[in-house]
C-alpha cells in the first residue's frame, strides 16, 4: 500500500497575538509546526502501514524551508519526504497543481491523505481540488478508515450523522483529528530518522513553468471580542436568575 501524505508547514496560531491598534496579527517570530490534523492523517498512514506493508511519502508545498518539521513526520514513521518549493504569493489553484504535480510525479500511489482542513487558512478545499486534478475518488470528513486489499471503507463525520462510504484504489481521503491520536517518536525513531530520504523538487522539474495565483487575501484582521463586564450583585438566587435568564437571552441556552 503506497500512502503519500499531504502535509503542511503552517504557523502556530496559538501563538498569535494581535496588534491592538491595528488589529492585525503579529507575525513576526511565530514559530512553525506541521498543521495537526495532518499529523492525524500521517498516523493513519502508518497505521495503514503496519497492517499492508508499503510506504508512506509525506509532501509539502512550501516557500520556507521545511526541513525541519518534516524530520517530525519521518520520525513517527514515514518513510520518506518530498518538499516541493513554491512561489511567495500562491493561492489554493497553485498549491493544489503543485500537490497535484508532485503525486503524479512519486507515481506508484493507493491513498492519497490530507487533513480535513489546515489549521491557519482552514478553507478545506486543498482535498477536493486534489481529488478533482488527480482523477481519482474522494472521501472527506473520515473519521474512521478501514483500508482492506481492494477497497477502502471510509466513516464521515458529517455532524449529527455518519455516512459510510467505500472506493476502490486509488483514492483521497481527508481526515477529522477524531481518527487517531498521532504517536509522539521515540528518541530511537527521532535519531533513526536522520537517515530517511528528504526529497526537495523544484517546480521546474516537475514540469510546472508558470502558474498565476487567481485568489489575492485582500486581509487578515483579528476579530476584537469585548466583555460585556457585568456583574450580578443581588443574593445568589436572584443572581443565578439573571444569569441565566441573560444567558438565555443571548441564545447561550435553551
Ligand atoms: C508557498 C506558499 C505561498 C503562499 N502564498 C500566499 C499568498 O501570497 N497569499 C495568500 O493569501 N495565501 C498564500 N498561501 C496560502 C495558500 O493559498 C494556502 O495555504 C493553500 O492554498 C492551502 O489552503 P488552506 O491552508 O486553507 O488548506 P486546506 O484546504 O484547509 O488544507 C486541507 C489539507 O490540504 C493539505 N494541504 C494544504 N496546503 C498544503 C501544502 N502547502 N502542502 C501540503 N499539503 C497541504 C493538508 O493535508 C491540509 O490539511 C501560500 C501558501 C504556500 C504554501
Amino acid at each position: 500500500m503506497n500512502i503519500v501524505v499531504c502535509a503542511k508547514q503552517v504557523i502556530d496560531v496559538s501563538e498569535i497575538k494581535v496588534d491592538p491598534s491595528t488589529k492585525k496579527p503579529v507575525l513576526q517570530g511565530v514559530p512553525l509546526k506541521i498543521s495537526d490534523i495532518d499529523k492525524n492523517a500521517v498516523e493513519e498512514a502508518i497505521r495503514i502501514k503496519e497492517k499492508h506493508g508499503g510506504k508512506v511519502t509525506v509532501l509539502t508545498v512550501s516557500s520556507s524551508d521545511a526541513k525541519e518539521r518534516v524530520k517530525e513526520l519521518l520520525a513517527m514513521g514515514a518513510d520518506e519526504a518530498v518538499i516541493v518549493s513554491a512561489p511567495e504569493n500562491a493561492d489554493y489553484d497553485v498549491v493544489s497543481k503543485l500537490l497535484a504535480a508532485a503525486i503524479k510525479k512519486i507515481g506508484d500511489y493507493d491513498i492519497v491523505l490530507g487533513g480535513e482542513a489546515s489549521i491557519d487558512l482552514f478553507s478545506g478545499q486543498m482535498g477536493p481540488r486534489l481529488a478533482g486534478l488527480l482523477g481519482i475518488p474522494q472521501i472527506t470528513y473520515a473519521r474512521k478508515v478501514d483500508a482492506e486489499k481492494d477497497k477502502v471503507v471510509a466513516e464521515r463525520d458529517v455532524g449529527d450523522v455518519v455516512v459510510t462510504m467505500e472506493s476502490p484504489y486509488p483514492v483521497l481521503i481527508t481526515v477529522t483529528k477524531e481518527i487517531n491520536e498521532p504517536r509522539l517518536p521515540s528518541l530511537m525513531q527521532i535519531l533513526a530518522s536522520a537517515n530517511k530520504p528528504i526529497n526537495e523538487w523544484s517546480m521546474e522539474s516537475l514540469g510546472v513553468k508558470e502558474l498565476t495565483p487567481k485568489m489575492e487575501t485582500v486581509e487578515v484582521k483579528g476579530v476584537s471580542m469585548e466583555r460585556k463586564n457585568i456583574v450580578y450583585q443581588d443574593d445568589v438566587d436572584e443572581a443565578v436568575e439573571k444569569l441565566v435568564d441573560s444567558l438565555a437571552k443571548e441564545g447561550v441556552l435553551r
